[in-house]
């Protein structure tokens, strides 16, 4: 009796000791990402939303220009539906949703609206950042963003997270900046519609 006590004591500790151990373990893993994703050719194909802004007569890039494009989406641009699965799944799962784009923020608040509505991202998380998006993406510690072009695979990796490639569509307007592959991030199959 004495030694089935001394044993279900033995027991006892070894289990707690390993509870101790294995639960941190098990956290680690249920750890939530922080996830974020470009707008133009990754979750919208926003080309037609662009034309509209170039036939205005603003000068692109001014204010103006931003205005006009940032207020054209609900009514020209398309969802992407690879992406728009990738980001559910991550919505699912409890990842912190991001949207980083490099327009300007002249007429912002339509797209954060369009954005939300749509994806149902949180508008405090969605950004303007024409240029650079390392620094934000570091500041907003992201583990993985997901783009099309070759600036936000560059961007990503120098902010430490982890880029995945999104394919544009054959009928984007923008053509610069685009060599799928050439960091060596993961390409996204069937990501151009
Ligand atoms: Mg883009």
């Amino acid at each position: 009796m004495k030694l089935f006590k001394k044993f279900v004591w033995r027991l006892l500790i070894v289990g707690l000791i390993a509870g101790l151990v294995v639960n941190p373990v098990l956290s680690a893993g249920k750890k939530v990402l922080r996830v974020g994703f470009d707008v133009d050719d990754t979750l919208l194909f926003s080309s037609p939303a662009f034309e509209q802004g170039y036939n205005s007569g603003a000068e692109p890039y001014s204010d103006e220009f931003w205005k006009v494009v940032n207020s054209s989406d609900e009514k020209y641009s398309t969802i992407k539906k690879k992406t728009s699965q990738i980001l559910k799944q991550y919505q699912k799962r409890g990842s912190e949703i991001f949207i980083i784009t490099g327009r300007g923020p002249a007429g912002g608040e339509n797209l954060k609206k369009f954005l939300n509505k749509t994806f149902a991202v949180a508008e405090k998380n969605i950004f303007f950042n024409p240029g650079d998006k390392s620094p934000l993406m570091s500041k907003l510690k992201l583990d993985i963003y997901y783009g099309d072009s070759d600036s936000d695979i560059t961007a990503a990796q120098e902010a430490g997270a982890k880029a995945f490639r999104i394919l544009r569509s054959p009928k984007s307007s923008y053509k610069g900046s685009y060599n799928p592959g050439k960091f060596g991030e993961k390409i996204i199959p069937d990501s151009e519609d």
